[in-house]
């Protein structure tokens, strides 16, 4: 499960400007400031490979990272930003739904839940949208490091609170992982399991 190399390919404007051949993919998914960016320049080891896509509110671009030349990372818009304009999230809504409902290759969703925060109704809508339309997704939930032994809510707390709320709206048990982009957790488990997508 070894990342070895890492190529950028191509940034696309729209859904089938996508790369066209059938390596498997990994599509990267959550609300902008969730730690996206530096999840996968984490799982890379890299800085500011994900750089590319930084900028809110900027044109939607779907960039694709092949690794060790025979698999995609794919690095979607941010959805949410709290103060975009609903047109914006219209845009996002069907451009990024073009994407799924045409890609083929598509091996998984990792959707991202901060979970230093308490359930968001926008990412539940979102994982419920994925459930709906038969998309495989896993659970990345993301700063797992954030108030650890503090005072308040902590991740795991969350991170209950969001499984009891998928779980009565959706039937299946999505696979998820804990990972902090700060103290590396969770990032071995994360190759393995996508190692484990790709041969099944
Ligand atoms: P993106 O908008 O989803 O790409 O999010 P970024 O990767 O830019 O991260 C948003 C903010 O969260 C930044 O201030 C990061 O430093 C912070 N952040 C990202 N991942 C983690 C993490 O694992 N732990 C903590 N404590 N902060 C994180």
């Amino acid at each position: 499960a070894k990342i070895k190399e890492v190529d950028f390919v191509k940034s696309s404007n729209r859904p089938k400007d996508c790369p066209k051949d059938d390596r498997p993919e990994f599509a990267m998914l959550g609300r902008s400031n969730v730690g996206k960016s530096s999840l996968i320049n984490f799982l890379v080891r890299k800085r500011d490979v994900a750089l590319t896509s930084k900028k809110p509110g900027k044109t939607q671009l779907i960039n694709h990272f092949l690794v060790n030349k025979s698999w995609y990372i794919v690095d979607l818009p941010g959805y949410g930003f709290a103060n975009a304009p609903e047109s914006a999230r219209m845009d996002w809504s069907s451009f990024t739904k073009g994407y799924f409902m045409n890609r083929e290759s598509l091996v998984s969703v990792l959707l991202l839940i901060d979970a230093s925060v308490p359930p968001q109704k926008i990412d539940l809508d979102c994982a419920n949208w994925l459930g709906r339309n038969n998309i495989p997704m896993t659970f990345v939930f993301t700063k797992c490091d954030k108030m650890k032994g503090g005072k308040g809510r902590r991740p795991d707390d969350n991170i209950r609170d969001f499984q009891e709320l998928i779980r009565q709206i959706y039937w299946q048990h999505p696979p998820w992982i804990m990972t902090s982009s700060v103290t590396g957790l969770g990032r071995d488990e994360l190759l393995l399991h996508m190692s484990q997508l790709r041969n099944y």
